[in-house]
C-alpha cells in the first residue's frame, strides 16, 4: 500500500490537481473539492467557497475523520462524503469531487456507466454506479453513496456530479479523467451509432488483469452470456454494508 504524503506534500498536490480540475472544465465557480489523508485519523481538504483553480496552500483546512477542525479554515460543506469514504474503505488515500459536463449529464439521465466498450477504462475505472439523490450538504450525501464505497472506484450523484476516489490523489484524478472520457466517447457514439461491447469472456480476461495489478472495486461490467465473475462478491459487499447501516442505526 502506497505511504501517506506529509502534509506539505498534500497541500501542494491539493493545488496541482485543483489548477487542472479548473483547466479542464471539470468545475465552475467554487465547485468540486479534494481530499488527501495524510495520517490514520487526519486529512488535508479544500476550504468552502474558494475556486480551485489558484489555490494557495495555507487556504487549505487540516482537519480529523471526527470532523474536528484544525485551525481556523473552514471545510468544504461537502467533506462529509470524503470522511465516510475514508471511514469505509481503509486504502483510499484521496477523494475527488467535481462537476465534469460529460459524467455530469450521466448522473443527471442517471445512467450508470457501465457499458463494457473500452478496456482502459475496465481496467482502471470499472463500472461507475448512480447514488440516490441527495441534497448537497446534507448527511443523506454520504449515506447515498456507502453502498459502493468498498466495491466500486467511483459514482455519480444523481443530479449533482462525480466522485471518485484511490490510493493516491493521482489515481483518484485518473479515474476521474476516465470517466469522463467514457462519458465524451458515449456521447459522441450516440451521434454515429450503436456500440459493439466486449462479451463476458473479454470482460473476465480484463478483470482478471485489473486484479493481478492489485486494482481493488470497479464493480460488475453487464455482458451479454450472464454476469462477470465478480458479481457475487460486488452484490455481497452491498449487502454487507446495507445491513451494517441498519445494525449502526438500530445502536445510535
Ligand atoms: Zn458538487
Amino acid at each position: 500500500m502506497a505511504e501517506y504524503m506529509t502534509e506539505i506534500q498534500a497541500r501542494k498536490a491539493i493545488c496541482e490537481i485543483g489548477d487542472k480540475m479548473y483547466t479542464k472544465g471539470f468545475v465552475a465557480a467554487n465547485d468540486g473539492n479534494i481530499s488527501v489523508k495524510i495520517s490514520e485519523d487526519m486529512i488535508i481538504v479544500t476550504p468552502t467557497g474558494v475556486s480551485k483553480g489558484g489555490m494557495s496552500t495555507n487556504s487549505l483546512v487540516k482537519m480529523k475523520l471526527d470532523g474536528t477542525v484544525i485551525g481556523l479554515n473552514k471545510p468544504s460543506s461537502e467533506v462529509k462524503m470524503h470522511i465516510r469514504v475514508y471511514q469505509l474503505n481503509k486504502t483510499v488515500k484521496s477523494v475527488v469531487h467535481a462537476h465534469p459536463p460529460a459524467s455530469t449529464a450521466f448522473a443527471i439521465a442517471r445512467i450508470p456507466m457501465d457499458r463494457p466498450i473500452m478496456s482502459e477504462s475496465i481496467l482502471t475505472l470499472g463500472v461507475v454506479p448512480v447514488a440516490e439523490y441527495a441534497l448537497p450538504g446534507t448527511k443523506e450525501v454520504p449515506d447515498s453513496i456507502e453502498p459502493y464505497v468498498i466495491s466500486h472506484n467511483a459514482v455519480l450523484l444523481a443530479n449533482h456530479g462525480l466522485l471518485t476516489w484511490g490510493d493516491s490523489i493521482t489515481q483518484a484524478m485518473y479515474r476521474m479523467e476516465s470517466a469522463e472520457q467514457y462519458g465524451n466517447i458515449m456521447i459522441n457514439l450516440k451521434q454515429i451509432g450503436e456500440p459493439k461491447e466486449f462479451n463476458c469472456a473479454q470482460v473476465n480476461d480484463l478483470v482478471l488483469i485489473r486484479k493481478n495489478l492489485g486494482i481493488q472495486g470497479g464493480g460488475v461490467h453487464p455482458c451479454e452470456n450472464g454476469p462477470a465473475e465478480e458479481n457475487q462478491s460486488s452484490s455481497e459487499a452491498e449487502l454487507i454494508m446495507k445491513i451494517t447501516r441498519q445494525v449502526l442505526a438500530q445502536l445510535t
